[in-house]
């Protein structure tokens, strides 16, 4: 199904375009154009300036849209195509050579070439031969890595004919093409234009001069918005070189019908758009530096707090399952100040050895004593418990033994000593094992030495400690046999609350209601600490979304900044073919490339801190989910403010764009 060739490719009828209105004066700049256009045909619009000239050629491009009137392409009335559609008709119908050439700056040659590809879908592959093919069909093979900034007017003007033709550029709109070019570049692009239309073109061209309009094979002449003068009325149109493809391949209505629309392309598009943002951002990498900043540091404190906020968790877990989380300390009360405290006594202990919950249970007779070995003097806790003491406190022996049942039956005078006292009474010199140490000037023998646990949360330093057999200390030293304290081990270590109720309850009924006890455990004392700790890994984390939340606003200030700077570019892709949505991802990839190189140095940045960290012995604990956390509010932030400025890019009216400085 082809057009049919007496149908004009572009018809006009009756278009008029004012501006203004309102409040604002109104201006009339079109007041009443008929044109038909058909394959085959080179015009040349001629007129001086301010005549409406390129106002037209906007609106013959669908660039812009009339006031009133009817344009019709190729039969098809384009008032009612979308702007999806219209993008379509510009990319595939349409290639436009203006005056400034309009090249993106951040672009080569070859990349300003290639783009209307883009947003055709085409392959990259066939992307690249192409223009490559292009560039060196117009003499600019070798310049196809430069810049526009590094060629010159003639050639910046070959490389948008290039992109012009890039998609087939079956109409070629030229406005004024050689109005900023010297006489041998003006003749050179006037050539290559004379060559397009001998080839099927289609080349509008627009112009105040006369010689330039003299190439054209019909001329029209524009004036205060009317058209006063047309070569072609003056015989009737017969459309002999007319390309059959280039026809076809304008065939709109075909074309829409099949829903020519390029789906497959987002993969291209998205690369496209990664390697421009990365372009741009490149540029101006001052400027994206310290926009980065913020991201950079917001990612890295959410990081590294959390890292922190973590590894001292993981100190106070580790606190808890060195001494046993299961652990219920029990001890005689005072009531009121004016009543004795209470007492436990070891007929206590042997009933609450009965409850179920309890795992095991160690009475413990001790206080801090002076202890003395050869002519050092030192105080340390001097408790008697039995032999459950290692396995209640997971405490083993580093060096000799532990005392045994025999020992504790016997009332033995032997001691177990802790890592501390063995340093302070021994220093190193003496082998402890089998020497007698003076508690309380009772001699007692020495047959272990405990593994070193470090000074721990609310105990004093634990590793300053002797342990004897129970029954030597109330018979040797204290003089009585009803201990200081019980310590408790439960069953279950996540039942410790219950194991205590439970105790809670024997005693009650032991002690004949009286409150004289006091039941405490370590596990709820580290559950306090570690709550507090979690407190302010909130706390620090909060500041630190609260940076990246700066930084969101550091991403979307820059964008709108290079939306305002860049609506040149976004009016350049526009012409050529990129529909709203393109340049939405545009901008949107731009603003989560920020984020995402932000997010990576800030993730680098914390493992470098920590790395610090850990040197100055603080406890890190990093955790993927935080890194990926942190990354992920990264990504989102660039999202988020950068959809704002991506979509009054979109919305950008494509001629307003063009012609912004
Ligand atoms: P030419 O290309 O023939 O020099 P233009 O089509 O660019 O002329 O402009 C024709 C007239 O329309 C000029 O008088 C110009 O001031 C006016 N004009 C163009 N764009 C606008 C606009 N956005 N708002 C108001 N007036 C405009
Ligand atoms: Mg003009």
């Amino acid at each position: 199904m082809g057009v049919d060739l007496t149908t004009p490719l572009i018809e006009l009828k009756n278009i008029r375009k004012s501006y203004g209105g309102g409040d604002s004066p109104q201006v009339d700049v079109l007041r009443g154009i008929d044109l038909s256009i058909h394959a085959g045909d080179f015009v040349a619009i001629v007129g001086v300036s301010g005549s409406g000239k390129s106002t037209l050629m906007n609106i013959l491009g669908c660039l812009d849209r009339p006031t009133v009137g009817e344009y019709l392409f190729a039969g098809e009335n384009v008032a009612h195509l979308d702007s999806d559609a219209l993008a379509w008709l510009r990319r595939e119908a349409f290639g436009f050579v203006f005056q400034g050439y309009h090249l993106i700056p951040s672009g080569s040659a070859q990349e300003n070439v290639e783009m209307p590809a883009i947003y055709a879908g085409i392959s990259a592959a066939e992307r690249h031969a192409r223009a490559k093919a292009l560039l060196t069909r117009l003499g600019l093979a070798d310049r196809t890595g430069n810049r526009p900034h590094q060629l010159s007017g003639g050639q910046q003007q070959r490389v948008s004919i290039a992109r012009a033709l890039m998609n087939g550029g079956h109409i070629i709109l030229a406005d004024e093409p050689t109005g900023a070019l010297d006489s041998h570049s003006g003749a050179e692009v006037m050539g290559l234009l004379d060559e397009l239309a001998s080839q099927g073109h289609v080349v509008i061209l627009i112009t105040h001069d006369r010689e330039v309009a003299a190439h054209a094979n019909r001329i029209i002449e524009i004036s205060d918005g009317l058209i006063i003068s047309d070569s072609a009325r003056s015989h009737t149109h017969v459309p002999v070189t007319a390309n059959s493809d280039a026809l076809q391949a304008v065939d709109l209505r075909q074309r829409l019908a099949d829903g020519a629309e390029h789906n497959g392309a987002w993969k291209a598009e998205l690369l496209d758009a990664v390697q421009a943002a990365w372009r741009v951002m490149w540029i101006n990498r001052f400027r994206t530096a310290l926009t980065l900043l913020g991201i950079i540091i917001g990612v890295a404190s959410v990081v590294v707090m959390l890292a922190v906020g973590e590894g001292s968790k993981r100190q106070v877990m580790a606190q808890m399952a060195a001494f046993g989380s299961n652990i219920i300390y029990l001890s005689g009360f005072s009531p009121n100040p004016r009543t004795p405290q209470g007492i436990v006594t070891l007929n206590d202990v042997a009933a609450l050895a009965t409850l179920p919950q309890v795992k095991r249970i160690m009475p413990v007779n001790g206080t801090y004593a002076g202890v003395r070995f050869g002519n050092v003097d030192y105080m340390a806790y001097v408790g008697g418990n039995d032999t459950n003491f290692p396995a209640i406190f997971n405490w083993p022996v580093a060096e000799g033994s532990y005392f045994t049942e025999a020992d504790e039956r016997a009332g033995a005078t032997v001691a177990v000593i802790g890592h501390r006292v063995r340093e302070k009474l021994f220093k190193g010199q003496v082998d402890p094992i089998g020497q007698y140490i003076l508690i309380e000037n009772v001699p007692f023998q020495v047959m272990g030495v405990l593994a070193e646990k470090g000074s721990s949360s609310g105990l004093q330093d634990s590793d300053d400690r002797i342990a004897i057999p129970y029954t030597a200390a109330s018979v040797r030293l204290f003089g009585t046999y009803n201990p200081e304290y019980v310590v408790i081990a439960a069953n279950d270590a996540r039942k410790v609350h219950e194991a205590e109720q439970a105790i809670d309850q024997l005693m009650k009924k032991l002690h004949n209601g009286k409150l004289d006890y006091h039941l405490t455990n370590d596990a709820a004392m580290i559950q306090a600490e570690a709550r507090t700790a979690n407190t302010l890994s909130l706390m620090l984390g909060s500041i630190a979304a609260i940076s990246l939340l700066v930084g969101g606003i550091g991403v979307m200030n820059i964008m709108l900044m290079t939306v305002r700077e860049r609506t040149r570019e976004i009016g350049i892709r526009m012409a050529t073919g990129a529909r709203q949505r393109d340049i939405l991802r545009q901008f949107l990839t731009e603003a989560v490339m920020l984020s995402v190189v932000g997010g990576l140095v800030g993730i680098a940045l914390a493992l470098l801190v920590s790395g610090v960290l850990v040197l100055a012995e603080v406890a890190v604990q990093f955790s993927l989910v935080a890194v990926l956390g942190a990354f992920g509010c990264a990504l989102v932030t660039g999202v988020v403010f950068g959809f704002m400025p991506a979509r009054k890019a979109a919305r950008l009216d494509p001629v307003k764009a063009l012609t912004s400085e």
